[in-house]
């Protein structure tokens, strides 16, 4: 049963939707803008449902819903006559027959039984140009009940008699601090896993809640730690081996692979390393593990450590770095990270 109290940070956001219900001034046209996973329908929805509301209530600083009215019981169980989601047929576009059936056509109909007809369209961004401008006809001349609520991971996809139109909403990140409290609080995380998945998401709720709950990524930050604490005595064909094997990509999912890498493990392997080795910094620096990320491996950092200067470790950073920007502008990745293993091994 979410409420405004549930959203994670986006002050601006909440506050912006409270002043909303409040003065009752609600516009036509609103988007949502933010990367996948950062919650926007989350939001959107919890909008809805209070719009829609018959008897909000002030609970705390936030003006929510009831969560009791006929209206709320329907948008809880989303099944809210006036709360519409415009779906697609084609999983990559939304075609100008989507918008022009499920919203253009529909638009004209009074609400069912509320105040408002509220429509959520999910990946906005994949809304072709001919469903922009069909889209737009409704902006132009919108029915004074109906409230559409765009929600987009790239807004620049839109054309700009869309976005002049709407009220533009950004998501920013979320604060490590209050992710790591809500993993803690709600999902009964760890505290240690908890730092980790806060740090690793980047101010993104749904990829720290993927995280927390992927064994995948435990098992991956295990073997590349691991892999840095054995450089020292293996031979580049083993460290090699021992890559591949950590960055194989899942059974079936040769996508987002490339030369037999997962690229998303890739990118969270290097990630992996560049935070062990700023904790190796840290730790060098304050001899306490309250600051670190991989608190479950101070005995190895610790003992790392003693014996690296904190120029070799900024050396290993540099590398790093290089090794990425690299990849990144497609240079051979084997070689590259070959490379930069190497390099490590040499300063450990
Ligand atoms: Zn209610």
């Amino acid at each position: 049963m979410a409420d405004f109290s549930d959203i994670i940070d986006q002050e601006q956001m909440k506050e912006h939707m409270q002043h909303v219900l409040r003065s009752d001034k609600v516009s036509h046209a609103y988007i949502i803008s933010g990367e996948n996973g950062s919650g926007k329908e989350f939001i959107a929805r919890i909008f809805a449902k209070a719009l829609q509301c018959q008897d909000k209530k002030e609970k705390g600083e936030y003006l929510e819903a009831c969560n009791e009215c006929p209206s709320c019981i329907k948008a809880l169980s989303e099944n809210h006559p006036d709360i519409i989601t415009i779906t697609h047929e084609k999983p990559a576009s939304i075609g100008v027959d989507d918008i022009r059936l499920k919203l253009r056509d529909d638009v004209v109909i009074k609400p069912y039984e509320s105040r408002y007809k509220i429509y959520i369209i999910p990946e906005g961004e994949k809304m072709t140009p001919a469903a922009q401008n069909a889209l737009l006809k409704t902006l132009e001349e919108p029915p004074s009940y109906i409230v559409i609520i765009i929600l987009t991971s790239n807004i620049n996809a839109f054309l700009p008699t869309i976005i002049s139109r709407c009220i533009v909403l950004p998501m920013k990140v979320a604060r490590d601090d209050s992710i790591r409290k809500f993993l803690m609080e709600e999902c009964q995380v760890v505290d240690y896993k908890a730092m980790l998945c806060a740090s690793f998401a980047r101010g993104n709720v749904g990829k720290a809640l993927d995280l927390a709950s992927n064994e995948r990524f435990e098992t991956l930050k295990n073997e590349t730690i691991d892999l840095v604490s054995k450089l020292k005595n293996l031979e580049i064909h083993d460290i090699m081996d021992r890559v591949h094997g950590i960055l194989e990509p899942a059974d079936g999912d040769e996508k987002s692979s490339k030369k037999g890498i997962d690229m998303g493990q890739y990118e969270d392997f290097m990630d992996i390393l560049i935070f062990l080795f700023r904790d190796m910094l840290v730790y060098k620096a304050t001899e306490n593990d309250t600051h670190l990320i991989f608190t479950d491996k101070v005995s190895y950092i610790s003992s790392v450590t003693k014996d690296i200067s904190y120029e070799e470790i900024g050396h290993i950073i540099k590398d790093m770095e290089i090794a990425k920007s690299r990849i990144s502008s497609n240079v051979n990745i084997d070689l590259a990270l070959e490379l930069m293993l190497l390099g490590i091994k040499e300063h450990l």
